[in-house]
């Protein structure tokens, strides 16, 4: 960063060096933040003359890629679980999906057998998994997860804004979101974003978008689904017209398509780009939401089938897998960027205001 802000050839890249410029040193915090704000869209690095194999060695998105993963351990909650970060990948994904599908299959052998082998055909999900048990575990495990990234998030927020620093408006959190939302960063210079050398492709943003949509779609279905059963008393299994399922096959869709094209992208991207130590957390993170997504479609084909109750269980499992290792996988980088690009959207509203 001291070389860069001597050099300044970047600037018009992304909100990443205006924001180094803005400053004279650097203390932990200001590098994790501007970690945080990068989007590895690869521009920079292409851009240096004092990129490898220059002595200098200049990487700037493979050391904010380091960066960024120091500042997600540095802010875990609870911090024991900071060394989950580096401990994941496809086994470990694997093995908490087969673990939690092992515990559910043993529960309901033991508590609600009848129901689990008796080759239902009428798509009742609540006669395999109690509706009140499915509640109660995923309050319980959802509550923790909202907790684990709620401090967490706290913590590198309270590590950007030391005293003294520009005031959060509602101006600056809506043009942090926008940009998120946009992915307008990704770009960087160009009109898409690039995998190595001149080679430039729009598909690792709308692989992108198609991961995000689809979350959010889907999140909205289980949404919906529960405001029909809480308010309305509408239980489930409802029709493939309805809103739940309408918003949870458009979600699941999405979270087929987008993971597996992110995958894709990540294969074939220049790895001076990447830092190799986060190869298994970003493929811990597709793989649980590709394999979610594919569970969940394969029980709405397949709800009225003997295979449902299985099938059930199954997915459940992938989900409590997908649930647990969202505080300590790959999922927080949205959450720290937007806390970054809202950090950003202030600082630079302060600047013009001067
Ligand atoms: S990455 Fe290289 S070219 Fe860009 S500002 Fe830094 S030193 Fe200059
Ligand atoms: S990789 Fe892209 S987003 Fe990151 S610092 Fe370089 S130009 Fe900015």
């Amino acid at each position: 960063m001291t070389v860069c802000n001597s050099c300044r050839y970047c600037e018009q890249y992304c909100p990443v060096f205006p924001a180094m410029e803005r400053r004279l040193t650097f203390s932990d915090a200001d590098l994790a933040y501007l970690a945080n704000l990068c989007h590895n869209c690869g521009e920079c690095l292409y851009a240096c003359q004092y990129a490898p194999p220059h002595e200098f060695g200049i990487d700037v998105p493979r050391t904010l890629a380091e960066l960024r993963l120091l500042s997600y351990e540095e802010d875990c909650w609870p911090r024991p679980l900071a060394q989950a970060f580096r401990r994941q990948g496809r086994s470990t994904a694997i093995a908490l999906a087969l673990g939690f599908t092992a515990i559910l299959f043993a529960a309901s052998a033991l508590l609600n057998p009848a129901a689990l082998l008796s080759g239902r055909s009428d798509a009742d999900f609540y006669a395999v998994v109690p509706h009140g048990v499915m509640v109660g575990l995923f309050g319980a495990v959802g509550g923790f997860v909202l907790l684990a990234l709620g401090w967490s998030v706290r913590g590198f927020w309270r590590r950007l804004s030391p005293e003294g620093s520009p005031p959060l408006t509602a101006r600056a959190v809506g043009r942090a979101v926008g940009d998120a939302l946009t992915l307008r960063h990704l770009h960087a210079s160009g009109p898409d974003c690039v995998s190595a050398e001149e080679v430039r492709s729009p598909w690792r943003r709308w692989s992108h978008h198609a991961t995000l949509g689809g979350f959010f779609l889907c999140f909205a279905s289980t949404s919906v689904a529960a405001i029909y059963h809480g308010v309305f008393g509408w239980e489930a299994p409802h029709a493939y017209t309805s809103l739940p399922v309408v918003l949870g096959t458009a979600g699941g869709l999405g979270l087929v398509a987008g993971p597996a094209g992110q995958w894709w992208q990540r294969r074939r991207r220049d790895p001076a780009l990447a830092d190799p130590a986060q190869q298994g957390l970003d493929e811990s993170l597709l793989l649980l939401l590709w394999l979610t997504s594919v569970t969940g479609l394969l029980l709405l084909v397949l709800r009225t089938q003997p295979i449902m109750g299985p099938l059930l269980l199954i997915h459940l499992g992938v989900v409590l897998a997908l649930f647990v290792t969202l505080p300590y996988g790959k999922f927080v980088h949205g959450l720290y960027r937007l806390a970054a690009l809202v950090k950003d959207a202030a600082e630079r509203a302060a600047s013009d205001s001067v």
